[in-house]
């Protein structure tokens, strides 16, 4: 009999994670390798929130909390919800996990029967369509062209909305694409969602510290109340505080769903670090103003990377609003061949290539359901970022 379940077997392994033990392995081997792989900012957790977990350690905080969450985490969250998103919770509607990837695992488990079906707006984070398939669910991609900026016009939602939605799934601003969605936007979303009041909403708000220039940034339960009531708002430290592994995400929504989302973690995970937590609660209720100095530095590193990868031959890469991503397309690399005699007939093929002529690491556009694209995470120093995009200008410049 075969070792893998039957539920594992639909899922694939994560291609982030494969692109970055790729490029570690050449590593290894002595290559010079530059990663622009990993979705994880480069600067340190800030001390006072080192300091926090320290001080928890001392004082004996390290015996299992709350399944779903301290009490001083849980009232932290609530006031962020308030003070940022103009969102009120209670306690009892807070979720907090070992990361946002099991907040979000958790909601769909504790939600989908078999044959449910989550619409996934594509390009997507990779993990989203293999968790509804690992929570027994049917993942419903719907594309987000490059001319609608990658998101999902409202039309193409309502097409996609059937009696068996259970989910739609948000993410804004997008890993991997790094379009956020405006105020008006979500509420012509909603405007949708609004007719079929037997779909939920869930977005995944990671990178909400993340926006660049002047666009202002809103969350759909704040700017569709009629939605709340249905909504999970998630959201986690991992990104904005660089805390990627103190493993601590969180969400805040209606108390029947947080009650059942408790029940997935009491039999499963149990409550993340109690070090994690008070470093968490640090996190929130701490200071603030390292966020945006961090967030001019990575628009600066926006700003370089897309004038740069417009420069090179045959690559398009449009200017996103926030993340600390670019999605170009090579659409007009197709057909090339590199001077070894590969034809480049897709991003999978390029960004092979690419690292086998020049050393850099990149992801390619199928892995997140939109080809012909490749990701760039763009969370490393700007001399890395020049060297990197020198180097795609010269392997762009080298296909014939
Ligand atoms: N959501 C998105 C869009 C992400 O990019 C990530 C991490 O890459 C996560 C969720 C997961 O965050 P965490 O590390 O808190 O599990």
């Amino acid at each position: 009999s075969q070792l893998q379940s039957s539920a594992l077997a639909r899922v694939k392994p994560s291609a982030t994670l494969a692109a970055t033990a790729k490029a570690r392995e050449l590593k290894r081997q002595g290559r010079d390798v530059i990663g622009l792989g990993a979705g994880e900012p480069d600067f340190d957790t800030p001390d006072n929130i080192k300091a926090a977990a320290i001080a928890a350690i001392q004082r004996g905080e390290t015996k299992y909390t709350d399944v779903d969450g301290l009490p001083e985490l849980k009232a932290a969250v609530v006031a962020k919800f308030a003070r940022e998103n103009g969102l009120t919770y209670g306690t009892d509607q807070i979720h907090v996990a070992p990361g946002g990837k099991a907040v979000i695992y958790n909601s769909l488990v504790a939600t989908l029967s078999p044959g449910d079906e989550v619409i996934v707006p594509a390009p997507y984070w990779v993990s989203y369509p293999d968790m509804v398939l690992l929570a027994g669910g049917e993942p419903r991609v719907v594309i987000g062209h490059e001319a609608d900026g990658f998101k999902l016009k409202p039309e193409a939602l309502e097409a996609a909305i059937t009696p068996r939605t259970k989910w739609l799934i948000l993410n804004s601003p997008s890993n991997p694409t790094g379009a956020a969605y405006s105020a008006d936007e979500l509420k012509a979303l909603a405007g949708v969602l609004a007719r079929h009041p037997h779909v939920w909403v869930m977005t995944d708000d990671m990178y909400e510290h993340l926006i660049y220039g002047d666009f202002e940034y809103t969350t759909i339960a704040q700017v569709a109340p009629e939605l709340y009531d249905r909504t999970l708002t998630v959201n986690g430290v991992s990104k904005a505080y660089a805390m990627t592994g103190w493993r601590i995400g969180y969400a805040g929504g209606p108390k029947p769903l947080i009650d059942l989302m408790r029940k997935v973690a009491g039999q499963t995970t149990s409550n993340p670090s109690s070090i994690s937590q008070w470093a968490a609660v640090e996190a929130l209720n701490g200071p603030q103003d390292f966020i945006a100095e961090r967030g001019r530095a990575f628009e600066r590193r926006r700003d370089l990377v897309v004038s740069m990868l417009n420069q090179a031959t045959g690559v398009r890469c449009p200017n996103p609003e926030g993340a600390f991503y670019v999605y170009p397309s090579v659409e007009g690399l197709i057909g090339k061949t590199t001077p070894e005699g590969t034809v480049i007939d897709g991003d999978e093929t390029f960004a092979t290539a690419l690292l086998e002529a020049e050393g850099v690491a990149v992801v390619h556009g199928a892995a997140f359901g939109l080809s012909p694209y490749f990701r760039i995470s763009y969370a490393t120093s700007n001399e890395v970022l020049e060297e990197a995009c020198s180097r795609i200008q010269r392997f762009a410049a080298s296909l014939k």
